[in-house]
């Protein structure tokens, strides 16, 4: 057969490349073949460069854990025992189910660890652009309740500044027209605080802060 005429092999993105990119969210994943979801980040215990694994200890749905024991002859696992781990949807080899480990393999046993060169990994929420936000955030239900408790406490703050303002100018008007003698009024036009002008009323800083001497 010639070479440009073979089916393509499904072949996973260069190790290099997951590792190197940051993980921000949930990870699904799928059979490399028939992209079915057979695991997810949830049920993560750890990943492990030397296996190109994941491990994952909760059986998905979606995987067929086989029923030969076999024995590993060689690479980092050499003289352990392990179950395969197919997929449901299209029966290809996921990973493996470790039974006996060398000591320093003793955290995966009877977990399921899914092979990177047979699953393809999906992280939740990569199609978002970080830096983007909803173009008008007033379409929002909670935003609309926002905008309308701010828009009474703004019709608030204006009711008390006028009023403060309104009082301001009546306390001005009774300093100025004082004699030097203490008076008592009896109440503002306002309201019925009582004012209190002692001797020396002219002083600056009851001119400056009139409403220091209101009482009541
Ligand atoms: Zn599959």
């Amino acid at each position: 057969m010639d070479q440009a005429n073979k089916p393509s092999a499904i072949k996973p993105p260069p190790q290099h490349n997951r590792v190197l990119q940051e993980i921000t969210g949930p990870l699904v994943f799928q059979c490399l073949k028939c992209r079915l979801i057979v695991g997810d980040s949830f049920a993560f215990v750890t990943a492990d460069r030397e296996l190109n694994s994941v491990v994952l200890y909760a059986k998905p749905h979606n995987i067929r854990v086989g029923t030969d024991l076999l024995w590993s002859r060689e690479g980092i696992d050499i003289g352990s025992t392990y179950i395969m781990i197919y997929c449901n949807g299209c029966n290809s080899t996921l990973g493996k189910v470790w039974r006996t480990t060398p000591r320093k393999l003793d955290y995966i046993r009877d977990l399921y660890t899914l092979n990177l060169d047979c699953v393809m990994i999906y992280q939740l929420g990569d199609f978002i652009d970080p830096n983007s936000a909803p173009s008008d955030i007033h379409t929002l239900p909670s935003s609309k309740m926002q905008q309308i408790s701010i828009n009474k406490l703004k019709d608030m703050i204006l009711i008390l500044n006028e009023r403060i303002t309104a009082l301001e100018n009546t306390l001005n008007k009774r300093v100025n027209t004082t004699s030097n003698d203490s008076t008592v009024f009896s109440s503002t036009e306002d309201n019925n605080a009582c004012i209190v002008i002692p001797r020396g009323a002219q002083d600056k800083s009851i001119e400056t802060h009139p409403n220091h001497r209101i009482l009541g």
